[in-house]
């Protein structure tokens, strides 16, 4: 069943932009290529239909791991992660509203939460992610029961890099620190129950 869910054209869209941004158009489209996804070079609409295939994500993933190797393919995808959360920045017009107004009187932690639980109510309304964000200690826990990253794959360590990224990028963005650090502390593909991110503010 998990293997048909559909996320909006839009994500999709932002994705393939992330990752052509990422690996320049020739590496973009021998990722492609090697994922057996030629036609995605032309990007999906830009809209809200349900009409792309969660499960092209772990495929194109598993193919950058393929041509890079998978330090440099896992490298390339954090980056890619990082571009989708900047693509897709715009489309969260409250969220910037209410940072301009609010965040300058909150503490960090309080911002990295906010910024994560926004991220995390868009994933669970369009990609039925089930997503929680929790408190741990001094840091964030990120816990995704059905990870459409790397749902179907195998990994000998944690591969959700795509994830961590976006996440990183996120927490950056809301609290100003560039001292984030996004690591994957259980992932479904290495043989955990869920995959699960732990956030550490740092400095
Ligand atoms: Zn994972």
């Amino acid at each position: 069943m998990i293997e048909e869910t559909h996320i909006p054209n839009r994500f999709g869209r932002f994705l393939l932009m992330a990752l052509e941004q990422s690996l320049g158009t020739p590496g973009f489209q021998a990722v492609l290529g090697r994922a057996g996804l030629r036609h995605l070079a032309a990007y999906p609409a830009d809209n809200l239909e349900r009409g792309f295939p969660v499960n092209l994500i772990p495929r194109l993933m598993a193919a950058l791991e393929e041509m890079y190797g998978v330090g440099k393919g896992r490298e390339l995808a954090f980056q890619t992660g990082r571009a989708c959360f900047r693509l897709g920045m715009p489309g969260f017009g409250f969220l910037i509203d209410l940072a301009d107004l609010l965040f300058p009187l909150l503490p960090t932690r309080t911002r990295a939460r906010i910024g994560l639980e926004t991220v995390a109510e868009v994933f669970n309304r369009f990609a039925d992610g089930n997503i929680q964000v929790q408190k741990q200690g001094d840091r964030l826990l990120w816990v995704v029961e059905r990870c459409g990253v790397c749902q179907g794959r195998t990994s000998s360590s944690p591969c959700c890099h795509l994830l961590a990224g976006l996440l990183q990028e996120t927490v950056q963005w809301a609290t100003g620190k560039d001292s984030v650090k996004v690591t994957e502390v259980v992932c479904a593909a290495a043989g955990g129950p869920r995959c699960e991110m732990e956030i550490e503010l740092g400095g």
